[in-house]
């Protein structure tokens, strides 16, 4: 679903993707952890079309990010294209980000309905699915800022998987909620990753990467240092850097 090869980026004259290896198959769950700064945001946006690679090749759902191929010729893609294609692709973010104006029913159904416009009787069948599987069915009319952040998490990701994505990237969805709501979204995660969902997670949990990862990967300084199974990478770590890592996030 995923393949990056040799990805560069950079803000100005920074960079911080410094040739990014990673390719992640349809099903798998990928827990990409490491410090702060390491370029773990920067990499799930160029994945999402939110950033402009510099260098390398970057693969999402068999297209090149960004470009369109004809013959051995590339074309940069027009906006309306970079839409499309980003709507394969659902997205967490740490902060919730639903629109405070709508509803929870409201903020499942608008882009399914304006952007893919499909028809809006199947999307509110849909809507009502998703929101019983993150355990909020009775919250549908109400306002985000009536429910606790963990729930309004929950709606975020029911509502990014409202669009019927190919691939869900989250990035540290449960690091601004109070710990005792933190249990609830990773087992959110967690069914979806056992419901066989493609998966990029970043994560400072290392006891969900532990359980549910297929692979942890472990970035650090813009570099992919470590790649292996959660096994290996956790429990084993090969590389000094992510041994100090892990002894500093336990
Ligand atoms: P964290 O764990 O703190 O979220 P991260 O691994 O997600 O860190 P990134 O957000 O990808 O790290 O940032 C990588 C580097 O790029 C950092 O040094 C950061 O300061 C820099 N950076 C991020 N966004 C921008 C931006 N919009 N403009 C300039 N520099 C940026
Ligand atoms: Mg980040």
């Amino acid at each position: 679903v995923v393949r990056a090869v040799g990805v560069r980026h950079s803000y100005g004259r920074t960079e911080v993707l410094k040739g990014v290896d990673l390719q992640v198959d349809a099903g798998e769950v990928v827990c990409l952890i490491g410090p702060s700064g390491s370029g773990k945001s920067t990499l799930l946006r160029c994945i999402n079309h939110l950033e402009t690679i510099s260098g390398g090749s970057l693969w999402v759902g068999g297209h090149m990010v960004g470009y369109r191929q004809k013959g051995n010729k590339l074309y940069e893609l027009s906006d309306k294209e970079i839409c499309r294609r980003r709507a394969d692709v659902g997205m967490v973010f740490q902060q919730f980000n639903l629109f405070p104006h709508m509803t929870v029913l409201q903020n499942l159904i608008e882009a399914p309905c304006r952007v893919l416009r499909h028809p809006k009787g199947a999307v509110l069948e849909r809507a009502q699915e998703l929101l019983e599987r993150v355990g909020l069915s009775d919250k549908r009319d109400a306002y985000p800022a009536q429910l606790s952040g963990g729930q309004q998490q929950r709606v975020a990701i029911a509502r990014a998987l409202c669009m019927q994505p190919k691939l869900m990237l989250f990035d540290e969805p449960t690091s601004a909620l109070d710990p005792e709501l933190v249990g609830d979204v990773l087992d959110v995660m967690r069914g979806l990753a056992k419901s066989g969902m493609t998966m990029i997670v970043v994560t400072h949990e290392i006891g969900f990467a532990r359980d549910v990862a297929d692979r942890v990967v472990f970035l650090d300084g813009g570099r992919i240092v470590e790649d292996g199974s959660a096994e290996q990478v956790i429990t084993t770590p090969q590389h000094i850097r992510t041994q100090e890592f892990l002894a500093a996030v336990r």
